[in-house]
């Protein structure tokens, strides 16, 4: 009997693995019908193999992975229905364009989608720091066009004797601003000890950039049916972020919005350095939507409005911007804050921009 005999998951694959892995791609006649392909994901799962259906618009695919020295002898090509059979080269699989050329379109509640044409306007205080507080900023971005409300409630200060967020507490009244609004709502996770509590309040899970390599973390929200804004390390590569966003999909979860927000670099005149080029870059390489953060990226609320609109130009499924009625009394992050007319201004513009590139930001809808 085979290793993964009656393991039909990836995820399931990927944890009791004894030895080296391959990826296999399945790529389908086109045209096959259901029958067919259910008779080839039961003879996959007869092989012995764990396999991941992708049924797109123009092809269907079928990902089949299992140890190398058996997928190498394994009569793929033989099932019926089958027009292919090839090893993805790149690192990462799922994440690969290799693997699915359309572009994935997210659902992020509230009728709110990210990809395919259709952007994410995240928008919020760095912290949550009170309900009165929250509420005046979230009106005000959602009147500006703002789809996403963000608000950390455990926050990845740099020093301990910074304030540190609000917890279960701040989370509740972003859970019910968001509700109150109608509109979706995005927090950071820090910790794989943090998801079930946090899976209870957000719509979508944040990483942040320090936790993009928090493998543990990783495979805990890849387990959940939540969207994950991944954010980019601020030292990691283009592979190393779709490797990141490849944990989270081989455990189940194939709803990941990457980020980018600046990587270091040598020059302190911007908090860290906006690398625009990634988002064409890492388009050509995945079918993941992707997103940028020019509040953490600049640091500067003098830059933020320009880089907003070159991130839309340059092909971005949105942005993420920090918003607060007063930057001076913020508890994180008010020095790069835009002030609400601000927000409502590069809104302005962004939405022409958008047009100009065809694509739509959906306002969330109301759903009771
Ligand atoms: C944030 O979004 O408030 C944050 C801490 O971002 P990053 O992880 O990109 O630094
Ligand atoms: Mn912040």
């Amino acid at each position: 009997m085979h290793y993964f005999q009656s393991r039909t998951s990836l995820r399931d694959a990927l944890i009791f693995h004894p030895r080296q892995f391959k990826f296999m791609i399945i790529v389908l006649k086109p045209n096959s019908s259901d029958e067919q392909i259910q008779h080839i994901l039961e003879k996959i799962e007869e092989m012995g193999f764990a396999h991941d259906l992708s049924k797109g618009e123009k092809r269907t695919v079928i990902g089949v992975i299992g140890e190398e020295d058996l997928l190498r002898e394994a009569p793929l090509r033989a099932l019926p229905g089958v027009e292919d059979v090839h090893a993805v080269l790149k690192p990462y699989k799922m994440a690969s364009r290799e693997y699915q050329e359309e572009d994935s379109v997210i659902d992020l509640g509230y009728g709110v989608k990210v990809g395919g044409g259709h952007l994410m306007m995240i928008a919020g205080p760095c912290a949550i720091e009170g309900k009165e507080i929250l509420s005046e900023i979230a009106h005000a971005v959602k009147a500006s066009g703002a789809n996403v409300l963000r608000g950390g409630a455990f926050k990845p200060r740099t020093s301990p004797y910074s304030f540190q967020g609000m917890g279960e507490e701040g989370l509740k009244i972003l859970q019910d601003v968001g509700h109150d609004l109608q509109m979706p709502v995005v927090t950071e996770v820090m910790d794989p000890r943090q998801v079930d509590l946090i899976d209870k309040y957000t719509d979508i899970f944040q990483i942040g950039a320090r936790n993009m390599q928090n493998f543990n973390l990783l495979k805990e929200v890849g387990s959940t049916n939540r969207p994950v804004l991944l954010k980019r390390g601020m030292s990691a590569t283009v592979v190393d972020l779709l490797m990141s966003a490849e944990y989270i999909m081989a455990n189940g979860n194939k709803q990941v919005i990457l980020c980018e927000r600046g990587i270091r670099s040598f020059d302190s005149s911007t908090r860290n350095l906006l690398d625009l080029a990634v988002v064409p870059n890492v388009k050509g390489l995945t079918h993941l939507p992707i997103i940028v953060d020019p509040s953490h990226a600049t640091g500067r609320p003098d830059l933020i409005p320009a880089m907003s609109l070159a991130s839309i130009a340059a092909g971005a499924d949105g942005v993420h911007i920090e918003v607060h009625c007063n930057p001076e009394l913020a508890k994180s992050d008010g020095p790069q804050a835009l002030l609400p007319n601000q927000f409502d201004e590069v809104m302005k513009k962004m939405r022409s921009m958008a047009e100009l590139m065809g694509k739509t930001i959906g306002d969330p809808v109301a759903t009771a």
